[in-house]
C-alpha cells in the first residue's frame, strides 16, 4: 500500500531531498499534504508535478497575494496561516508527517503530529530540544522515526537491543567549515564562509550550527530524548569525512556503526520505509573511493558554543529553549554583518544569563520564552 506523508518543509533542504526520495519510491510513497513558510513559486508547481492536493503556506499574510496564488493554481486546494496547518495537522489523511520545518518554529506542527498519534519522521531536532520531556509524555504508541543523519544510523545501530546493553552512544560531527581554520582568524570569519559546508548540502540555519557546533550540542539532546540515555552515556567525537554517521558501543566492547556517504536521502528513506528496507539507487558507497576515516576530540577554544550546549543540557528546563533562541538571533545578527562569528558566544551567554530557570516548562511557556529571549539577544546590538 501506498504510505501518504504531510511533508512539513517541503521547500527546504530536507524537503528536496524527500522529493527525490519520493519520485524514486511511487510505488512506495506519494504526498497528501505539504506545507512551506513562504516560497510558493517553488512548492506549487512541484505539488502538481507529484499530484500533491493540499498546500499550506505559513507565511503569506497579503491577502490579494493569497487570491492570486490561488487563481494562478486553480486546481490545488492552498491554505495560509500557521493555524491552518496545525488544523490540517489534525484532520487531513496522511500516514506519517516529516517535520523538516527550520529552527524553532517546528516544535508546534510535531505536537500536532503526536497529539493525534501519527507517526512522525523527525528533522527538526529543535522539537525536542525545547520540548523534548513534553513530547515523550505526547508520544503514546506513535513512532518518532530520526532522519538526522547521526540519529538514524543509532537507530539502526541499536536494533532491538535492550538500553541496558548499551554502554553509550558516540555521536559523529564533521567539525564544520572552520576545524582546521587558525584561531586568529576566526574574527574575520565572513557569513559566506560559514555558510559552506564542507560534507553537506543543508539549510543555512543548521549549516551555521555545524561550522560553531551548537548543532552537535544540539544533536546530544536530541539523542538524550530519542534514545532515553542519560548525558553521562552519549559522546560526540570529530570524524571529518562524515563516513560514519554515528555509533552504539555494547556493554561487551563491540562498537556498531552505520556508514554510507553523506546524504540526507538515505536516513529519509530509512524513516519513511521503517520497518522495511526498499531498493533504492540513490545512494552509492564505493568503498575503494572513499577517504581515509579518522577521528578527533572536540576542542573547547574552537567550539566553545558546543561545551556550553552540553552545559545548558544537562541543566535542561527551559534553558535549551533560551540557547537556542539566542543562537538563532545571534546568527541573524552574525549574517546581517552586525556581529562578528567571535561575537556569538558572548551574546548567547549574556541571555542565558538573563534568565531564570522553569524546571518543566509547558509549550505556551516554551514558546513564549522562546520569543522573549530571540528578542533580547537581537536587542543587544543596535539596528
Ligand atoms: P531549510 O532552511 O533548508 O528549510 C526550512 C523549511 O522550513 C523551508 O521549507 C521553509 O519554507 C520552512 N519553514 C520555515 N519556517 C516555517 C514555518 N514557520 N512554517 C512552515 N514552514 C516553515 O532547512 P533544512 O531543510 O536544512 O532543515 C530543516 C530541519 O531539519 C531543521 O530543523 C534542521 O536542523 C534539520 N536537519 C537538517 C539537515 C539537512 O541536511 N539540511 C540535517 C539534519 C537535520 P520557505 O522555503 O517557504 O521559507
Ligand atoms: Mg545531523
Amino acid at each position: 500500500m501506498v504510505k501518504k506523508i504531510a511533508l512539513l518543509g517541503a521547500t527546504g533542504s530536507i524537503g528536496g531531498s524527500c522529493f527525490k526520495v519520493v519520485a524514486e519510491q511511487r510505488d512506495h510513497l506519494s504526498i497528501s499534504l505539504a506545507a512551506a513558510h513562504s516560497n510558493y513559486s517553488k512548492l506549487c508547481p512541484l505539488a502538481l508535478e507529484f499530484g500533491i492536493p493540499t498546500l499550506v503556506f505559513t507565511g503569506i499574510d497579503d491577502t490579494s497575494l493569497q487570491a492570486s496564488i490561488r487563481r494562478e493554481f486553480p486546481t490545488l486546494r492552498i491554505y495560509f496561516g500557521k493555524d491552518s496547518l496545525l488544523s490540517l495537522l489534525l484532520n487531513e489523511d496522511y500516514k506519517i508527517a516529516l517535520n523538516a520545518i527550520g529552527g524553532s518554529n517546528g516544535i508546534e506542527a510535531t505536537f500536532a503530529v503526536l497529539s493525534r498519534g501519527k507517526d512522525l519522521a523527525l528533522a527538526n531536532k529543535e522539537s525536542l530540544v525545547m520540548g523534548g520531556h513534553l513530547v515523550k509524555k505526547l508520544q503514546g504508541n506513535a513512532k518518532i522515526l530520526p532522519v538526522d543523519s547521526e540519529h538514524s544510523a543509532i537507530f539502526q545501530a541499536l536494533g532491538k537491543h535492550p538500553l541496558s546493553e548499551v554502554e553509550k552512544l558516540i555521536i559523529t560531527a564533521s567539525g564544520g567549515a572552520f576545524r582546521r581554520t587558525p584561531l586568529s582568524d576566526f574574527p574575520a570569519i565572513t557569513p559566506q564562509m560559514a555558510l559552506k559546508h564542507p560534507n553537506w548540502d543543508m539549510g543555512a540555519k543548521v549549516t551555521l550550527d555545524s561550522a560553531t557546533m551548537f548543532n552537535k550540542a544540539l544533536e546530544v539532546m536530541e539523542a538524550h530524548w530519542l534514545f532515553d540515555l542519560p548525558y553521562e552515556r552519549i559522546d560526540a567525537i570529530i570524524h571529518p569525512q562524515s563516513i560514519i554517521h554515528s555509533m552504539v558501543q555494547y556493554v561487551d566492547g563491540s562498537i556498531l556503526a552505520q556508514m554510507s556517504v553523506p546524504d540526507m536521502s538515505l536516513p529519509i528513506l530509512y524513516a519513511l520505509s521503517f520497518p522495511e528496507r526498499w531498493n533504492s539507487e540513490i545512494v552509492q558507497t564505493e568503498l575503494y573511493r572513499l577517504p581515509e576515516l579518522s577521528f578527533e576530540p572536540i576542542a573547547k577554544e574552537r567550539y566553545p558554543l558546543f561545551h556550553l550546549g552540553l552545559e545548558v543540557a544537562r541543566q535542561g528546563g527551559i534553558l535549551p529553549t533560551v540557547m537556542n533562541a539566542a543562537v538563532e538571533a545571534a546568527m541573524k545578527l552574525f549574517l546581517e554583518q552586525k556581529i562578528r562569528f567571535t561575537d556569538i558566544p558572548s551574546l548567547v551567554y549574556r541571555t542565558l544569563s538573563q534568565t531564570m530557570q522553569i524546571t518543566d516548562p509547558d509549550l505556551k511557556t516554551i514558546l513564549y520564552t522562546n520569543e522573549t529571549s530571540y528578542q533580547l539577544t537581537l536587542g543587544y546590538v543596535s539596528h
